[in-house]
């Protein structure tokens, strides 16, 4: 049989085998619901209490800011709706703002598009061509009605990481200016660090960040779990109703079994993906598929700032070849990539990320995200190299357009 390749890490990643093991006796014997009283519960609760000490590891935080959810789509839905409902109960009267950024993940865009609608004010800052936030442009965009900042850590299409601590230092000036002026309402700060987790810095105090989202399936664990980091005191509240698991923040059964999964999934981007040598090794490995496809291809081009961005991502446009089409055709020889995120891919709307750093609709077309992962190897790189420059001539000689 033919060994496929995997290259969209940036949609999901296979559950790491390590992963699997430590969930197998919570699938079994170990099924107890974490909030009874009984020993199934205790021994249930261990392994969720143990799982939430290695995240909060990770981040840097205490185990008891850490609230487990669904995914991160959860997460990104009780930052956006979750501080509103809690500041309009304590602050009727005022007028609330919220800033995030034009390239952000359908998870923050459509309950900020929400918000709006229950008339709350929401800037959508633009980014550079680039795909960079200016930190200069959230400073313009705070006023003293604004009420939360949420800017992705790293954007899941292009893979460029946004200056996060910078604007940390940005929002805690801020904050200490309106403690001076008695301006009441708090300031909060998030980021969706979906994408980030695998290489970048996380500690929540290093970056002076107030709420973080974090997913199970894009760290090599699995699916349906995710969590969101609150820090003490930060003024949120539950968005769905039921009991009160989770400082109240987040009613439902613990699902044991995916937190043990994630809990995991951190341990192992804390050991192994974390080391300089494994960065190294993806982005040497994404650096040659650049150069290669660069070279064989003419018209082509990389999308994204190539510095500030994850080792794992590249995203292409081709001139005259059409993304979907260029999909299907490796997906015949065994090769998955996505056009843009998974969430956009069946509508052939140009992405809104590609739209927001100013990339033309006919190239935004062309377009290709390869991600790459911890079991990439190098001999599939060399089979992508040998296998797309073909299938952009093809699809060229079929275009109407030339
Ligand atoms: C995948 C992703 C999400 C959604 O996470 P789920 O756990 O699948 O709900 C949110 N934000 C970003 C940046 C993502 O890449």
């Amino acid at each position: 049989m033919r060994t496929k390749i995997y290259f969209d890490h940036s949609a999901t990643t296979p559950v790491d085998p390590e992963v699997l093991k430590a969930m197998m006796p919570y699938l079994k014997d170990k099924f107890g619901n974490a909030s009874s009283a009984h020993s199934f519960g205790q021994e249930a609760m261990k392994g969720v209490d143990s799982a939430r000490e290695a995240i909060a590891n990770f981040l840097g935080c205490e185990p008891k800011e850490l609230i487990f959810t669904s995914g991160a789509t959860e997460s990104d839905n009780i930052v956006i709706q979750g501080v509103i409902k809690a500041t309009k109960e304590k602050f009727p009267e005022r007028k609330l703002h919220i800033i995030t950024s034009a390239i952000e993940h359908p998870a923050i865009l459509e309950p900020c598009r929400e918000m709006e609608k229950a008339g709350v004010l929401v800037t959508y800052l633009p980014v550079t061509e680039k795909g960079l936030v200016r930190v200069g442009d959230v400073e313009k965009a705070i006023t003293d009605d604004t009420v939360s900042i949420s800017i992705m850590y790293v954007n899941n299409e292009v893979g460029t990481i946004q200056p996060i601590a910078e604007i940390g230092g940005i929002v805690k000036a801020v904050k200490d200016g309106r403690q001076k002026a008695g301006n009441k309402l708090p300031l909060i700060f998030h980021t969706d660090a979906v994408q980030a987790v695998n290489y970048c810095n996380c500690q929540v105090n290093e970056l002076g960040i107030d709420l973080m989202s974090i997913s199970g399936h894009k760290i090599y664990g699995p699916k349906g779990i995710g969590a969101l980091y609150v820090r003490g005191g930060t003024l949120i509240k539950s968005i769905q109703l039921g009991g009160h698991q989770e400082r109240g923040i987040r009613a439902g059964t613990l699902n044991t079994i995916g937190i043990i999964g994630l809990g995991k999934a951190v341990e192992l981007v804390n050991r192994k993906q974390s080391s300089s040598a494994e960065l190294r090794r993806i982005k040497e490995l994404r650096d040659k598929l650049v150069e290669g496809v660069l070279k064989t291809i003419p018209e082509s081009q990389v999308n994204g700032d190539l510095e500030k961005r994850v080792p794992s991502n590249t995203h292409f446009s081709f001139l005259n070849a059409e993304g979907e089409s260029i999909l299907l055709m490796l997906d015949l020889e065994g090769i998955a990539v996505s056009t843009g995120s998974a969430c956009a891919s069946g509508s052939l709307a140009p992405s809104h990320v590609l739209l927001a750093m100013g990339v033309p609709k006919e190239v935004a077309h062309g377009s290709l995200r390869v991600t790459l992962g911890r079991f990439t190897k190098e001999k599939d790189i060399y089979k992508f190299l040998k296998i797309l420059p073909p299938i952009i001539k093809k699809l060229r000689e079929m275009s109407p357009i030339k």
